[in-house]
């Protein structure tokens, strides 16, 4: 008796490879298979340990805790393959879970705080402004750094002259923060900033003057500089501005600036009563809306 065995229903398409049954090789063979390795073989270029060989660690070698990383709870430094027995001084120091560490440098303890700078360009203001967390070493350093410019760049125009001591001042908060962080744990991955000179050993402390010695100036021009509503005869004066639009100030007799003597003074605008002065070749008169006064002119 014959039987025909069960056939696939009909399709209507020419065979196609991956159709209907399964392919001809379903299974990978191990043998003389490229790229696979059947299991309990050495990989190429591997080999076993041999009798009387100590196992030792073929891998890559063991890497250090990548920037701003902790190293792996789990790892004890020391007792890796292949490492020499642990050395305190060349191990980084792990930082805590979850502890902040310096943008700066990556190490620990770092607090998070905001330093900022100024710089005046007469018309133009710029604000400068860094912001962590800091360990204490970068945050010294870059309160220093950000306030030595201010003190000599902070102050070119109006508005950064007043707006430049509040940022220098506003970094006090920043500093004292830092100076309460303990030193950063050695082995950071990354290397601290310089801290610099302190403040007050850089020539940019002097730029602190500036605006002291402005005001000074400008105090100090204001009491030498007697304008002619003062002038009483015997003083001398100089013309500061032109013939058409006189500005007339009081100097000193014994300078090389003064122009002219007081021979008298008349409340009056009317020059005309100059004319008493003997020698008086000069009139100065200033018209105030009620009165005036006129100044007798002669040569020094
Ligand atoms: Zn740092």
């Amino acid at each position: 008796m014959t039987t025909t065995p069960p056939q696939p229903p009909h399709n209507p398409y020419p065979a196609q490879p991956g159709g209907y049954g399964p392919p001809p090789e379903q299974f990978p063979q191990y043998a003389g298979q490229p790229g696979t390795v059947p299991p309990g073989q050495p990989m190429p270029g591997q080999q076993l340990p041999g009798p009387g060989q100590p196992h030792e660690y073929q891998g890559p070698p063991p890497q250090q805790a990548p920037y701003g990383q902790p190293f792996d709870q789990g790892q004890q430094p020391g007792q890796q393959f292949g490492q020499p027995p642990f050395q305190p001084q060349f191990q980084p120091q792990a930082a805590p879970m979850g502890a902040m560490q310096c943008r700066f440098c990556g190490s620990f303890p770092a607090v998070q705080a905001t330093v900022r700078g100024h710089m005046g360009l007469l018309i133009l203001m710029r604000f400068l402004k860094l912001e962590g967390p800091f360990c204490r070493t970068c945050g010294i350093a870059t309160v220093r750094e950000m306030t030595a410019k201010s003190m000599w760049q902070g102050w070119w125009g109006i508005g950064s002259a007043i707006i430049n001591p509040f940022v220098m001042l506003s970094n006090i908060g920043p500093w004292k923060k830092f100076n309460e962080l303990p030193e950063p744990a050695p082995g950071a991955p990354g290397r601290p900033m310089d801290l610099g000179k302190p403040l007050f050993k850089r020539p940019a402390v002097l730029g602190l003057l500036v605006p002291v010695l402005v005001i000074a100036a400008i105090v100090i021009g204001n009491l030498t500089t007697t304008t002619s509503s003062e002038a009483q005869a015997g003083d001398c004066v100089k013309n500061a501005g032109t013939i058409s639009d006189p500005d007339v100030k009081v100097v000193d007799c014994g300078s090389p600036d003064a122009e002219y003597k007081v021979l008298g003074r008349v409340s009056s605008s009317v020059s005309s009563l100059c004319d008493q002065y003997e020698g008086a070749t000069v009139t100065y008169t200033e018209k105030r809306r009620a009165t005036g006064y006129t100044l007798c002119l002669g040569p020094k």
